[in-house]
């Protein structure tokens, strides 16, 4: 952001509130693992570098100066430089630069990263934990009893301590076909059956339709994956407009749609459709990179502003928590100044939309009291 206006200047300063991330590294890795995580579709060791695309070209430009490269260094500089820092360290620099004053961590995936509280250490800001409804339903299958009770049981425990549940339905089948409550009596023949399969992994429709309502009934948002991801989900039955039954029983819980690219215009749709629907464009900003202000300008369509959240979805490279902050500030910047000079926006507006996105909706849906910026 160049030029100095009373917009941009906010938008620097504002702190956010990244409500969907994972953990970083920690340990160190190889050049291999660094390039397969510009890339987040293809589940397969890369056979061409990850660096020639919209991200690999991101993390040189706005990545590089983080660690005293200019922009753009090129991409056996930016290898040669990241190396000499520890994981730990990179960790510490790329998060504190993010500008987040909260990290939403979802801990589903992934044993070798950042714990929320490493998270919150490393960043020097707060870690809140979202609960991951399928870890849950493989926490109950190990239980001793009944399914269905421990399954509540462990979910009422964990989500009191957390604020908010997840739901990746979308890469256990897809959000198409019948989503409502299934009966007491389907859930022990589904759990019986899931139980004698060893109960990992969870695809069985019965159960994840029944940890979907009990999430409802805790009340507190329930996200859910939605579009773009690894090649495991099937991306057409990830388009949110499949959930539109699902949503007409969802009652007043908040449903938070992530991602939703290439779907972000039918998500938009939604969150206009139901005071309970959110959406942010989470993961999608880092991987559209220099054309990541046309989706941050789709989100503006048919979302109203107080639905709309802001996260990076890193995983992984800390880089790409910093990314994500940086890429939304620069988009956000890139679409309201447009909106502002066309004289359709008033600068105060776009100054309060920018803090409705960067945390005030977050904070409001998740409850999480007084933030900065
Ligand atoms: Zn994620």
């Amino acid at each position: 952001m160049p030029e100095s206006s009373a917009l941009a200047e906010h938008i620097g300063a504002a702190a956010l509130i990244d409500q969907h991330a994972h953990g970083c590294w920690l340990q160190q890795g190889d050049r291999p693992r660094f390039e397969n995580a510009l890339n987040e579709a293809n589940t397969e060791p890369l056979t061409e570098t990850g660096f020639d695309s919209q991200l690999g070209f991101a993390v040189r430009a706005h990545c590089a100066p983080i660690l005293g490269l200019a922009k753009h260094a090129e991409p056996q500089q930016y290898w040669e430089r990241r190396s000499e820092f520890a994981e730990r360290e990179m960790a510490g620099l790329f998060l504190r630069a993010a500008g987040v004053s909260d990290w939403l961590v979802d801990t589903g995936i992934g044993s070798d990263v950042a714990e929320i509280s490493e998270l919150g250490e490393l960043s020097g800001n707060r870690a809140h934990e979202v609960v991951r409804l399928e870890q849950v339903a493989e926490q109950a299958a190990r239980a001793a009893g009944d399914y269905a009770s421990a399954f509540r049981e462990i979910l009422h425990r964990r989500a009191a301590k957390a604020v908010g549940t997840k739901s990746i339905l979308a890469y256990r089948g897809g959000f198409d076909g019948d989503l409502t409550e299934p009966t007491a009596a389907q859930i022990t023949e589904a759990a019986a059956r899931w139980r004698d399969r060893g109960g990992t992994r969870l695809d069985d429709r019965v159960l994840l339709r029944f940890g979907l309502h009990e999430a409802l009934r805790v009340g507190k948002p329930l996200q859910f994956h939605a579009g773009f991801g690894d090649r495991d989900c099937d991306l057409h039955k990830a388009n949110p407009l499949h959930l539109l039954d699902f949503l007409r029983q969802s009652g007043d819980t908040p449903i938070v749609l992530l991602h939703c690219y290439p779907y972000e215009r039918e998500a938009g749709y939604l969150a206009q459709a139901f005071n309970n629907v959110y959406l942010d464009g989470g993961l999608s900003v880092n991987y559209l990179g220099a054309r990541s202000p046309s989706f941050i300008a789709r989100l503006l369509e048919m979302a109203p502003f107080r639905k709309i959240l802001y996260s990076s979805d890193g995983f992984g490279p800390a880089e790409l928590h910093f990314l994500g902050a940086t890429l939304w500030r620069n988009g956000i910047h890139r679409v309201l100044r447009g909106f502002v000079e066309s004289d359709e926006w008033s600068e105060s507006d776009a100054i309060r939309v920018v803090d409705l996105i960067a945390h005030g909706n977050a904070a409001r849906v998740y409850r999480l009291g007084a933030t900065g910026g």
